[in-house]
């Protein structure tokens, strides 16, 4: 007991205590042999152990202890000789097997197996024993795999298991690497790849941005694994003994992600902070399972479910790109209809609300252009942007996951660099924002281009493209916010005409913008708001080429005409602004009867107005201006009777106001 504990000296004592009371007796001498081997003294151990053998009855491990002291005084024939000698008298024990292949030229492999087997041999056998036993027992255990670990990658189905000997062993970072060559060489094992994104999540502190990178890409793939799942609901339900249905995988997968977020540090020395990485690896990863997940092997095998930086680590960026190329093709070709329910298939995951699930309140109309999602048309050829592969796996992938959470601004920021730091530093401010064409980690950032003739080009379009969406959000949320900044939507828009125009988009992003407006303007003239109505026409006929102006002159003559009369009712208002609302409607659409006569109306009741303040001059113009109003709208509405009326009406006051003597002569 005492050299078990350690206390080597004090057991020796006993020991030598023992022989003196049974000089023939083996067993005093087996036990001195072995602390004489525990201290290191070969040559005394070996003595021993000698003697003891030479007793009537030896002891039955003293063969096995004298070859461990050969092997370790570097005679392997002794210690061989030992070891065979000893399993003839009774079967070896695990230990001795793999002492005994080592020594004997077995293959690595079979060696590394004995290892193995001893390491988890010798953990059972020290189960509830004392702590400090078990704790070296665990040490030793961990001690055998690594060994192992250096003799032969392990194939298959037991690295969790090993893995889980290493840590417990004290080797956290050999549990590490063995975890990740088993997952290098079969990535869709989702067993390995969880107990990697368990090891990797619990390394202690000091962390470096890599081993990061590595953790979230392990957890991306696991959160997206059906596989993963399947199990995890058959673990839950043997433990609790209830069926566990599969439609809780959903909440159990958000809860799971939303604990990993909570997890993750705000820096950790990676490119971009780990919580955002997360988020967009596992986006990622989402976007691939729905098309089925990247096949694991040329022309097949088990699919795998994981983000871009795992496919990076896996180095099948080049893969990557043809793969989501080629589906990116087939979205394009299943048509427009099935594409646009994917698109909203993916908004609606993505928290956004389709059409058809905002209460009816605003008209139709207002209501599609005001949610208004991402402009590009599947059917137009560009792909469908919140489902792109492309995009998701490349440094877009960010703002294309802040875009479909609705931040534009967000987006934005995330665009304004998409270069690798060395990129960065070749490249200086003002160069574009993306990897040059040369660059080595290219690929590595962004698997979707990866090995596409032009994807150094279409990187920098697809960024541009985004900016466009960002830039066309960012003006929606400016005219439907409570109050809106119509000159910074202006602005937005501006900007998202630019980047139009270098993507071939210009009268597409123009239709965009003008649907959108006309939307926002209908939806807050239905609620009465007239002003903010006009304004948001005039902020967005401010940056409209003429081509598209038609549609919100037609609108602006609208809600003009609507302003200028709901102002001119009201008792006692000054009647100068309905006027001036009512003159522009006109000039914008002549072809509404019902404000060329309230023009009339109000024109005469201005000129009334001014001729009672006391000014004849004004009052004459008035009426001669109303006049030629109604005359000119006599040709849109010839023999109309309410415009000959105001007309009639019009041209007796002025006769009236003729004849009053001047002011002057007042
Ligand atoms: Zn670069």
């Amino acid at each position: 007991m005492r050299l078990a504990a350690g206390d080597v000296d004090a057991a020796v004592v006993e020991f030598e205590r023992a022989r003196r009371l049974r000089p023939t007796a083996a067993g005093p001498l087996h036990w001195l042999g072995c602390a004489a081997a525990h201290r290191g003294d070969l040559a005394a151990a070996e003595r021993h152990l000698t003697a003891a053998l030479a007793c009537a009855v030896p002891h039955r491990r003293t063969l096995i202890q004298r070859a461990y002291v050969h092997a370790r005084a570097g005679a392997p024939e002794a210690a061989l000789s030992d070891l065979r000698a000893a399993s003839r008298i009774a079967p070896l024990d695990d230990e001795a097997r793999w002492v005994m292949a080592a020594l004997s030229g077995r293959p690595a492999r079979e060696v590394a197996l004995r290892l193995r087997k001893a390491a988890l041999q010798g953990l059972m056998s020290e189960r509830g024993a004392d702590p400090a036993r078990e704790c070296a027992g665990r040490a030793r255990a961990g001690a055998l795999v690594d060994a192992a670990r250096g003799l032969d990658p392990e194939p298959g189905g037991f690295v969790p298991l090993h893995a889980v000997v290493l840590v417990r062993g004290g080797r956290r970072a050999a549990a590490v690497e063995l975890l990740h060559e088993a997952a290098r060489r079969d990535p869709t094992d989702h067993r390995v790849t969880h107990t990697l994104a368990l090891a990797l999540l619990n390394s202690p502190g000091g962390q470096r941005g890599p081993e990061w990178e590595r953790c979230i890409a392990a957890w991306a793939s696991v959160l997206h694994d059906a596989g993963f799942w399947e199990r995890a609901r058959a673990t839950a339900s043997r433990r609790y003994g209830v069926a566990v249905e599969a439609s809780l995988v959903p909440a159990l997968r958000a809860g799971l992600r939303e604990a990993l977020e909570r997890r993750m540090p705000d820096d950790a020395g990676t490119r971009v902070a780990p919580g955002p990485l997360l988020q967009r690896e596992a986006d990622a990863a989402k976007l691939l399972a729905a098309v089925g997940g990247f096949p694991s092997a040329q022309g097949g095998g088990v699919p795998l479910f994981c983000g871009p930086l795992r496919i990076a680590e896996l180095g099948r960026s080049a893969e990557f790109g043809a793969f989501a190329a080629a589906q990116e093709a087939r979205a394009l070709h299943t048509g427009a209809a099935h594409t646009a329910a994917q698109q909203a298939h993916a908004l609606r995951a993505n928290g956004f609300h389709p059409v058809e699930d905002t209460p009816a309140a605003l008209p139709p109309g207002a209501t599609a252009a005001v949610t208004g999602h991402p402009s590009i048309d599947p059917a137009a050829g560009a792909p469908p942007m919140y489902t792109s592969l492309t995009y998701a796996f490349s440094e877009l992938g960010f703002a294309q996951l802040l875009l479909g959470l609705g931040k534009p601004g967000d987006a934005l920021a995330a665009l304004a660099e998409l270069r690798c730091p060395s990129c960065r530093a070749r490249g200086g401010p003002g160069a574009a924002a993306v990897c040059e064409p040369d660059c080595a980690r290219f690929d590595e950032l962004n698997p979707g281009y990866a090995g596409l003739p032009d994807r150094h080009r279409r990187l920098s379009l697809d960024a541009r493209g985004l900016a466009l969406e960002a830039r066309l959000s960012m003006g929606r949320d400016e005219l439907t916010a409570d109050r809106p900044d119509f000159t910074a939507a202006a602005a937005y828009w501006r900007r998202a005409l630019v980047h139009s125009r270098e993507l071939d988009r210009y009268r597409e992003t123009q239709t965009a913008i003008v649907d959108m407006a006309l939307g926002a303007a209908r939806a807050a003239h239905y609620e009465g708001r007239l002003t903010r109505a006009v304004a948001t026409l005039e902020a967005t006929r401010s940056v409209i080429g003429a081509n598209e102006r038609g549609r919100l002159e037609g609108q602006l003559a609208r809600v003009l005409a609507d302003r200028g009369i709901s102002v001119a009712n009201e008792e006692d208002g000054p009647l100068d602004q309905p006027a001036a609302d009512l003159r522009r409607s006109v000039a914008f659409n002549p072809h509404l009867l019902r404000t060329q006569v309230s023009l009339g109306i109000v024109l005469r009741r201005l000129a009334a107005a001014r001729w009672g303040s006391g000014s004849l001059s004004g009052a004459r113009d008035t009426l001669r201006e109303a006049i030629d109003q109604l005359t000119a709208a006599l040709e849109h509405f010839p023999d109309d009777p309410d415009l000959e009326d105001q007309r009639e009406a019009a041209v007796a006051d002025l006769d009236h106001v003729m004849w009053q003597p001047d002011e002057s002569e007042r």
